[in-house]
């Protein structure tokens, strides 16, 4: 990672809150011991988690290194994204992996200490079918 793309993924860490752009995991740069303990990780999760630069528009497809093309993911997502022969757009990529983090099956790791901040909008709203509210209904009808 060349200087400056590293400059820019780090301001675009702490805007996220160090949390992967895709995954919303915990990300590190420097500290790996720091979070490795906070954690409890291991080596092999803890490389997985380890922050990189991701090009929205990858620069093979004319992106550039510019702030608002660039956003801090951890290495799992990363190369997962652009393993795929055409790798889905960042907004595509990022709701497939928060399907499969919902079941349980994007990292390989198990850590109870790494929580996903889930969004209100995920909740579906309540629909009232009670039998109570239908029979008053039938009941008025007869009237
Ligand atoms: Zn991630």
């Amino acid at each position: 990672m060349c200087k400056k793309t590293k400059k820019l993924m780090i301001i675009a860490a702490n805007a996220q809150k160090w949390r992967c752009y895709y995954c919303d995991y915990p990300i590190w740069d420097k500290d790996h011991e720091e979070f490795a303990k906070t954690y409890a990780l291991k080596d092999g999760p803890l490389r997985l988690l380890r922050a990189t630069a991701e090009h929205l528009i990858a620069r093979c497809d004319g992106g550039a290194d510019t702030q608002d093309n660039i956003v801090a993911a951890c290495d799992h997502c990363n190369k997962t994204r652009h393993k795929a022969k055409v790798p889905l757009s960042p907004l595509e990529f990022r709701a497939k992996v928060r399907r499969r983090l919902a079941k349980g099956r994007w990292h390989s790791f198990r850590n109870p200490q790494i929580t996903v901040a889930r969004k209100k909008s995920q909740h579906t709203p309540r629909i009232d079918h009670s039998p109570a509210s239908n029979h008053r209904d039938a009941h008025d009808n007869k009237r």
